[in-house]
């Protein structure tokens, strides 16, 4: 008997089958993919070429399993990584840490607090491979477009990748680097036995570089070209009408905001004319008494200095240690109220019982904490907490929700988890808007602090408030200028911090 000769054929690593996606419902909806078909052998490199709106980007969307088809099969033999157009990295983070972002996918949330050398050792070793070595801590968005380019191409194989989905590569980069990113991404194909799909816009670098193209227009593919092959075509696509974009009537400026300001310029010019007849006289009055807060050259040096400069010391802490305790409230609480970080059904109470606890100004805080805790500086401290928590609350929880980038979403596609979204992606860009609110919340708390001992919450306040009792108008003059000269201290050193973190 003759043996039979078992010839299988390889699968391919990529097998489309009659892939149709509407966006927004099969019916009135955005047509993107029109019955797609497509192999791609193990190894090989196919590009997808195609004017813009074709499809292209939706069908690498499809491949990566990140958008559902509505009809038609995908196969794919192995892992699948994708570099997106816009690269999707953390800016504020560092090549190396957007590189380590490939294998949150394998890593628990603990391991990926501090990520295990191995991982560290391999994404060294991918960055070098790209020709970024040099580069390691550079906050990406430091890098150059074709760097940024490397970082996402090493971010990719951090994965693991057998088939690899690169949309637009090249893009928005001079040739000369656009040759040398094709030429890499090729090496690494061979280097790996990767399977390449990559979408690029240029014929001449698809037919340098891809085994086969392809190309699409209305979601449809029209012609296939084999390496140093002609052109085939295969559907009449271009002879489809182009899809018109629906006209909108110009948008006239909303009633609304004519009546408010209508509104507001009535009620404004109510106020002033009521007011009109007292003015002069009280301005006078006004006058003679700011010339009594204004100590003579004798009674300077009668001013308790000291004691008002330990006051004033005193009051600064209370706000410095208000701040920090309510830093530490509000963080836990603002994650909790955030949309993208934690289930709305928790968000939404918490949303709404910080609305009712910021209705309450820092003086009524400071009656109560008085009443409860007796006179002094501890009032004090707990009323600005109670306060800040309301407002810091709501600016780290808007902080947390802006800084939901698309790069979130990437390290979602690689198989992070929420808590690992958080930590990577979500507080690295948040930063500078959390240390913009703590620093408006010092200045704020600084004034709010001297006012709070007026109602026997300690510090500069407190005396304050006796020299008034008093009628001790040298001292009211004195602090006065002590606490402007605090603030204006305090606002320039927060000034400068923000340039730093900016
Ligand atoms: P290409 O990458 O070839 O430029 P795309 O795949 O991005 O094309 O888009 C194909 C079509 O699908 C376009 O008409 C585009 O406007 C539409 N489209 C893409 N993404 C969405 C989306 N998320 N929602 C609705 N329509 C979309
Ligand atoms: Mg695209």
């Amino acid at each position: 008997m003759r043996p039979a000769l078992a010839i299988r054929p390889v699968p391919p690593a990529v097998r489309v089958t009659d892939l149709s996606l509407a966006y927004g419902g099969a019916r009135g909806g955005v047509a993107a993919l029109d019955r797609v078909s497509l192999e791609v052998a193990p190894g090989a490199h196919l590009a997808i070429i195609g004017p813009s709106g074709s499809g292209k980007s939706s069908l690498l969307a499809v491949l990566a399993g990140r958008q559902a088809p509505s009809g038609g099969r995908v196969e794919l033999a192995g892992r699948v990584a994708r570099i997106h157009q816009d690269l999707r990295l953390v800016p504020r983070a560092t090549a190396l840490a957007n590189v380590l972002h490939g294998s949150l996918g394998r890593l628990s949330f603990a391991r990926s607090l501090c990520f295990p050398p191995a991982e560290r050792a391999r994404a060294e070793a991918l960055l070098v491979r790209v020709g970024l070595g040099h580069r390691l801590h550079a906050p990406v968005r430091t890098l150059s477009g074709g760097e940024a380019q490397r970082v996402a191409i090493a971010r990719a194989l951090m994965q693991d990748p057998d088939i690899l989905l690169a949309d637009e590569p090249v893009a928005s980069l001079d040739p000369e680097n656009a040759a040398a990113i094709m030429a890499l991404l090729d090496d690494l194909r061979r280097e790996r036995g990767l399977t390449l799909v990559s979408v690029l816009h240029d014929l001449a670098l698809a037919e340098a570089h891809a085994d086969r193209i392809v190309e699409m227009r209305h979601g449809r593919i029209v012609s296939e070209q084999a390496r140093g092959g002609a052109p085939r075509l295969l559907r009449a696509g271009a002879a489809q009408p182009a899809c018109a974009a629906p006209t909108l009537p110009p948008r006239l400026p909303g009633w609304g905001l004519w009546l408010a300001a209508g509104l507001a310029i009535a009620l404004s010019a109510g106020v002033l004319s009521g007011a009109g007849a007292r003015t002069e006289h009280a301005a006078a009055e006004a006058l003679a008494f700011l010339a009594r807060l204004v100590p003579g050259p004798a009674a300077l040096s009668e001013i308790p200095w000291g004691g008002l400069l330990l006051s004033l010391v005193e009051t600064l802490r209370m706000a410095v240690l208000g701040t920090a305790l309510a830093v530490a409230v509000a963080l836990p609480l603002a994650a909790l109220a955030a949309r993208n970080v934690a289930p709305r059904l928790i968000g939404l109470p918490v949303r709404a019982a910080l609305n009712l606890w910021r209705a309450i100004p820092s003086i009524v805080w400071a009656l109560l904490f008085v009443a409860a805790v007796g006179l002094g500086t501890m009032a004090g401290v707990y009323a600005l907490v109670a306060y800040s928590v309301g407002y810091l609350t709501k600016f780290f929880y808007e902080a947390f929700e802006g800084a939901e980038t698309l790069a979130a979403g990437a390290l979602a596609e690689i198989g992070a988890s929420g808590p690992q979204r958080f930590v990577h992606a979500v507080w690295p860009v948040a930063l500078p808007a959390l240390a913009a609110a703590i620093l408006f919340m010092v200045e704020y708390n600084v004034r709010a602090a001297s006012v709070l001992g007026i109602v026997g919450a300690g510090g500069i306040g407190h005396e304050l408030k006796l020299a008034v009792d008093w009628s001790n108008w040298d001292v009211v003059g004195a602090i006065l200028a002590l606490l402007a000269v605090a603030v204006i201290a305090v606002d320039s050193v927060s000034a400068a911090v923000r340039r730093r973190i900016a």
